[in-house]
């Protein structure tokens, strides 16, 4: 039976950009804090704790002093700056370059444009949309679907962004939309700011899924980017499964299949799918 990993999946430059700043900080430093999980995936944080990261949340952050903290590739909003500087916290910025060049975009329009409504399709609560709205002194409004619409008022101007890791046909949809709502005289200028890192992946994930008896796709249950790249799978191999541990792997899933394909998410370590594909091929020795 072939086993195959799939060298175009795995982490984007932004996360990998992550890692290693905080890899390269732990060589000097026993412990080394980051806010919020530095990847959607659990096994590789278990992997850097190991060797010193401590992941808080916002909440602890407010009780830390005079120490390091990292920020990941999400992107955080000026508030958490503002509140390191006060607390002495040393700021070491991972946020992605994609993600810090839309964050300049939304900030200088809201900056430019203080009439025209800031619409950020993403998801709520997500970092890298709060990293967004606090651009904007938490005046933006976050839409995730069409069912949300009526938050925008369209008799004025509207702006519209995307978070990175969202859909471009969505997206494209969803300014279509807008653009039919939109009353005479309003204008409706629409930024399509979503990662190609993610993008660009579909159509090969696409291929890469249906030229395969079966798909393995590895992926941390709490990454949106891997759930999106899994349906992909689904959507061309019924026989995909989604694992996020050696636990999850279960033989059946290639009963009777000629070829296996192992593949996952931006937020996946490379080292995650060569394990499975070990596992698999021990299964048939
Ligand atoms: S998906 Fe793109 S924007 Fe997001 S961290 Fe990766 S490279 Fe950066």
């Amino acid at each position: 039976m072939i086993v195959e990993v799939d060298k175009e999946s795995g982490f984007c430059p932004g996360v990998i950009n992550a890692i290693r700043k905080a890899e390269d900080e732990l060589k000097t430093r026993p412990m080394l804090y980051c806010l919020g999980d530095i990847v959607h995936n659990g096994q590789e944080v278990k992997r850097l704790e190991e060797q010193g990261l401590k992941t808080i949340d916002h909440a602890s952050l407010l009780q830390l002093r005079d120490t390091k903290v990292l920020l990941r590739a999400h992107g955080e909003p000026p508030s958490t700056y503002e509140l390191a500087q006060q607390q002495g916290i040393e700021i070491v910025d991972a946020t992605c370059p994609v993600v810090l060049q839309l964050q300049k975009k939304v900030r200088r329009m809201y900056e430019t444009e203080p009439d025209s409504q800031i619409v950020i399709y993403g998801k709520h609560g997500h970092a890298e949309v709060n990293g967004l709205v606090g651009q904007t002194h938490s005046t933006a409004i976050v839409i995730e679907n069409e069912s949300e619409l009526s938050k925008i008022d369209f008799s004025r101007p509207v702006r519209l962004f995307s978070q990175t890791t969202m859909s471009v046909d969505n997206f494209r949809q969803l300014s279509l939309s807008i653009g039919q709502r939109m009353k005479d005289g309003a204008t409706l200028q629409t930024f399509d700011t979503i990662c190609r890192q993610v993008a660009n992946r579909i159509p090969h994930m696409r291929e890469f899924a249906s030229r395969h008896d079966a798909i393995l796709f590895v992926s941390g249950k709490k990454s949106s980017n891997g759930k999106a790249l899994f349906e992909v799978c689904r959507s061309v191999n019924p026989h995909s499964y989604q694992v996020s541990s050696l636990e999850d792997v279960d033989p059946s899933f290639w009963e009777g299949a000629q070829s296996v394909g192992i593949c996952g998410a931006t937020s996946t370590p490379r080292w995650q799918m060569d394990q499975v594909a070990d596992l698999v091929k021990s299964f048939n020795r």
